[in-house]
């Protein structure tokens, strides 16, 4: 039976398909946007408009962004001969936000799993093969420590070595299944200073 009428329960499940939204908050949120100055929903509305029509990924490293080129892929004091693997780019912004690291990135959207029939050639490791085409020095592996995580790193390290290019993982510290965008600024910095040889 439909309790609220068919707009709202339109919103509810609109809702409910985001990822980490329950039933419940689905409603609360359903609610609340209810209950809220048009003019803000109608800004709610084109914020996510417009991100999801302008936003894309970096054809260099595959981060989200505005321009054709990410900031740090364009920047010309950046090392491009020392690409930092993640999984996403949440992690990303997690190692910028250390100020830290001099080098650019690599982000594979995602992580081998064969539980989930996630498979290399789900992830962006073509795009990450292709660019070690050029002047690399080091690959950096910060996947997550998680199983995925871990696979992912092994098999990337697999196919980076034989080319020569050097290849290494960020240090313990990142505690075991700790996804890197929750670990404080610190703890990333000394896994990042004290990676280790693959
Ligand atoms: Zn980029």
């Amino acid at each position: 039976m439909d309790y609220y009428g068919s707009h709202i329960s339109k919103l509810i499940e609109a809702l409910q398909g985001l990822p980490g939204v329950g039933a419940k908050s689905a409603q609360r949120l359903a609610f609340h946007i209810i209950n809220m100055p048009k003019e803000q929903v109608r800004g709610l509305a084109e914020a996510l408009l417009s991100a999801r029509e302008n936003v894309h990924y970096c054809k260099e490293c595959f981060t989200l962004t505005d321009d054709e080129l990410c900031p740090i892929c364009r920047s010309k004091t950046r090392n491009h001969r020392q690409i930092m693997v993640v999984e996403n780019s949440r992690d990303l912004a997690a190692y910028e936000k250390t100020g830290r690291y001099e080098g650019v990135y690599h982000v594979l959207h995602g992580a081998i799993s064969p539980m989930l029939g996630i498979g290399p050639a789900d992830i962006r490791l073509k795009e990450l093969m292709q660019r070690l085409q050029g002047d690399v020095e080091e690959v950096i592996i910060a996947t997550n420590s998680s199983l995925e995580g871990e696979t992912t790193a092994m098999y990337i390290s697999k196919l980076v070595k034989p080319i020569g290019i050097r290849v290494t993982r960020i240090a313990s510290g990142v505690p075991v299944g700790g996804d890197i965008e929750n670990i404080d600024e610190v703890t990333l910095e000394r896994a990042l200073m004290g990676r280790v040889e693959l």
